[in-house]
């Protein structure tokens, strides 16, 4: 048996662990990294990046439609070569995994990065295979894992993003089961690439839209890429022809592939952690997010094992939290303000949340469709934009958009609600035009004619000279 005996222990070299070994680093604390799996995050290698290659494809062949009216003419002999298709996603995508190890773990000698899966022994200790690891505090950033149902789980045919991105090949057919952000991302994708797509979803929604007007126009929308069938909980089965049937209310239909994008579970459950002392409670852990330690243990978490926040920038943020107060004494420990919530959905039209979305009779809200000229010259008016804000202070509080670019506003909005920004301070910003920020200004606009309805258009756009 190996032993090693260090101030912090690091376990996951994901976005959060490796966030975290930057921080730990710098106090010059002993430290090691313990990987599990694959090495490279899964936003460079099965997350983030890989379905933004395969949008982005997709994107590039579906602009076809339009070429003919515009007087570019060939767009009938494009089509897609399925094989290398997914042969340029990877080559890529090793391109991003590389860029982060080569720059991390690659450089790492074997007493500060160790393979293997960690489990607790005790609160200062833990084994990865034969090896028994001390230490003062540790991090847990083991991220999360995509959710199977066990009775699936020997059907052939389906796939996750654990391993859709390894296929050589589209499939003809592919079922998408779960319509949050990764499987409206990949059912778009995929329909676009000429593949035959069908969405279901439990829940009466895509992607999280709470809005009742955008969540109509989205669904209109994508339901005329590819049917949905939203509502109502499926059941998979192995096909005698080795197909996988998806059964509903409305009958049987039988597909190469099958996509379960169902969400993600926390993998603090199979780390014996109850042997450090932490109870689980449905699976998770009890932590402070503004010190990432979780009740008053030497243990901090970071990244998706939370079951919170699970989005990349809030790994590499709380990686940076837990790192810091891993590295000091427990009396120096800081609370860190979080960030306003952000989430982006890449569709085209993309889907974005901002801020805070629970509704009370402190909020005034409105709700406007996209009319814009850039969107019509992008050929992409679908959608609308939601903001709300505090009826007694005027601060924006969060917002939810369905359109074309709204990566880009849903960053402008996030900003200003990190700043405190009132909607009479963010009607008098200067928007250029033809830009879909246009279209933002216009429902800013149509929120400060609410809040204050006495003020003059001047009054409302432009500050006063002194
Ligand atoms: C398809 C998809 C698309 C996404 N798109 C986006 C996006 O566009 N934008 C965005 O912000 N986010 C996106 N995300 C989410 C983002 O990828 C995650 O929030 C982020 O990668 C989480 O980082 P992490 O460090 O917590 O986990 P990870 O990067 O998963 O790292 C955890 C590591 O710990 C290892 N491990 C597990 N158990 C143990 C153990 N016991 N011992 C040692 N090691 C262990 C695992 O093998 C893993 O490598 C996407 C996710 C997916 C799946």
């Amino acid at each position: 048996v190996q032993k090693l005996e260090v101030d912090v222990a690091i376990i996951g070299s994901g976005t959060a662990g490796l966030y975290a070994l930057s921080e730990v680093k710098r106090s010059g604390k002993t430290w090691v990294l313990i990987q599990g799996g694959p090495v490279g995050t899964t936003c460079a290698r099965v997350g983030c990046m890989p379905s933004k290659l395969l949008l982005k494809t997709a994107d590039l062949y579906a602009e076809r439609a339009h070429f003919a009216a515009q007087g570019i003419n060939g767009a009938d002999g494009l089509s897609i070569d399925p094989v290398q298709v997914m042969t340029h996603l990877r080559s890529m995508r090793d391109q991003f995994v590389s860029g982060v190890t080569s720059k991390t773990t690659d450089r790492m000698d074997e007493d500060h990065f160790v393979r293997g899966f960690a489990k607790f022994t005790s609160t200062n200790s833990l084994k990865v295979n034969d090896l028994e690891v001390s230490f003062k505090k540790a991090i847990i950033a083991t991220g999360s894992t995509p959710i199977v149902p066990a009775s699936w789980s020997e059907i052939k045919g389906i796939y996750t993003t654990d391993n859709l991105f390894e296929i050589n090949s589209l499939p003809k057919s592919l079922a998408v089961v779960g319509l949050g952000a990764i499987g409206l991302e990949i059912g778009q994708a995929m329909s676009q690439l000429g593949v035959l797509v069908v969405g279901f979803d439990q829940a009466n929604t895509l992607a999280s839209l709470q809005d009742e007007s955008l969540k109509a126009s989205a669904i209109e929308y994508f339901n005329n890429l590819f049917p949905i069938h939203l509502g109502e909980s499926v059941e998979l089965e192995q096909a005698q022809d080795g197909s996988v049937s998806v059964k509903n209310s409305q009958g049987v239909q039988r597909f190469d592939a099958v996509l379960l994008s169902l969400g993600r579970r926390s993998n603090i459950g199979s780390m014996d952690i109850e042997n450090a002392g932490v109870e689980l409670t449905n699976g998770y852990a009890n932590f402070d997010p503004e010190s990432m330690q979780i009740a008053d243990t030497n243990i901090y978490l970071s990244g998706d094992v939370t079951g919170d926040r699970a989005v990349m920038h809030e790994a590499a943020d709380e990686g940076l939290i837990a790192g810091y107060n891993a590295s000091v004494d427990v009396l120096e420990q800081k609370a860190f303000k979080r960030k306003t919530p952000l989430g982006i959905v890449f569709t085209e039209p993309n889907i974005a949340r901002v801020g805070d979305l629970t509704m009370d009779d402190s909020v005034v809200s409105v709700s406007q469709p996209i009319v814009n000229g850039r969107a019509k010259v992008k050929k992409q008016s679908t959608g609308g934009i939601v903001l709300h804000a505090d009826a007694r202070t005027g601060k924006l509080r969060g917002a939810e958009l369905v359109s074309t670019e709204a990566e880009h506003m849903a960053h402008l909005l996030a900003w200003a609600i990190e700043q405190n920004s009132t909607v009479a301070d963010l009607q008098k910003m200067p928007v250029y035009h033809p830009v879909l920020e246009e279209a933002l200004m216009s429902a800013i606009e149509a929120l400060g004619r609410k809040l204050e309805p006495q003020l003059s258009t001047a009054e409302h756009k432009l500050h006063r000279a002194i």
